[in-house]
């Protein structure tokens, strides 16, 4: 039984119609314990068609709402995942402060100049390595210069875009970068998500590769959240057992919840 989905979208965030009750739905009659909210907020997206922003008082409601409803059966996280550029960390710090979340992943959406990587603009020109190497970089400033967070999420989805005919990450090519970005991590005492989606979006294993889940172990981590970011009911928990075997196989025995943004661990094997 899976015990968690700590990355899920609801029709707060501008790419999913789900109403969030009815992911909790999905989520109590799959057996989970315990389900994270984590819409999208991402100041200054390129994209006016998806402003990825929601009010956090309508936000909150509904959570409130939800838990008085099924709060006996499943535990709700109040999360959020935010969206970071460097020239908005001022605003993203304000909004942070000024509300209330449980759980808070740090993702990288949208790369220098405006380039949203689901676009492929911002491959263009670029060879495989210098594109990767471009993103993990930005990945590496986002990490030392923001502080609210817990977890970043899917840490190398940049295999999922760009024209390239194999799109694999060859880790030991970009290793220094890697482990500057897990280690940083770990000093701040920060997690990382192994996040299902790269199943359904054909990365063929979730994000991060189990390479960097083991390494992130071998250097000292300790903070793991599960996610599937799905958009719609039908994807919660997808692929968690291959997930959790993943974290078995790198050596964790553990997965993280967040309560005030603060984590309590849940031992699984
Ligand atoms: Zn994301
Ligand atoms: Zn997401």
């Amino acid at each position: 039984m899976f015990y968690a989905d700590y990355h899920t979208h609801s029709d707060f965030s501008s790419d999913s119609d789900t109403p969030m009750e009815e992911n909790i739905k999905r989520a109590m009659s799959i057996g989970l314990k315990e389900i994270a909210v984590t819409d999208h907020i991402d100041f200054d997206y390129p994209d006016p068609e998806f402003p990825f922003l929601f009010d956090y008082k309508p936000y909150s409601d509904e959570i409130e709402r939800l838990r008085k409803i099924y709060g006996e059966k499943i535990t709700i996280a109040k999360g959020v995942e935010i969206g970071i550029q460097p020239h908005v960390i001022g605003s993203i710090n304000k909004f942070v402060e000024n509300n209330q979340f449980d759980f808070i992943i740090a993702s990288t959406h949208v790369v220098q100049d405006g380039y949203d990587l689901c676009v492929n603009d911002f491959f263009e020109g670029k060879t495989k390595d210098e594109a990767y190497c471009q993103y993990f970089e930005e990945v590496l400033h986002n990490v030392e210069n923001y502080d609210f967070f817990n977890v970043y999420g899917h840490i190398d989805f940049i295999n999922r875009y760009g024209n390239y005919t194999d799109k694999t990450i060859d880790y030991s090519r970009f290793r220094y970068l890697t482990d500057k970005i897990l280690s940083a991590l770990i000093e701040k005492q920060k997690g990382i998500e192994i996040n299902t989606s790269g199943y359904r979006y054909g990365a063929g294993g979730p994000h991060p590769g189990f390479a960097l889940i083991k390494r992130y172990r071998e250097l000292g981590g300790k903070i793991i959240t599960v996610g599937s970011d799905t958009h719609k009911p039908e994807h919660l928990a997808y692929k968690f057992d291959e997930a959790y075997r993943m974290l078995k196989e790198a050596g964790f025995d553990k997965i993280a919840v967040f309560r005030d943004r603060k984590p309590v661990y849940i031992k699984l094997f």
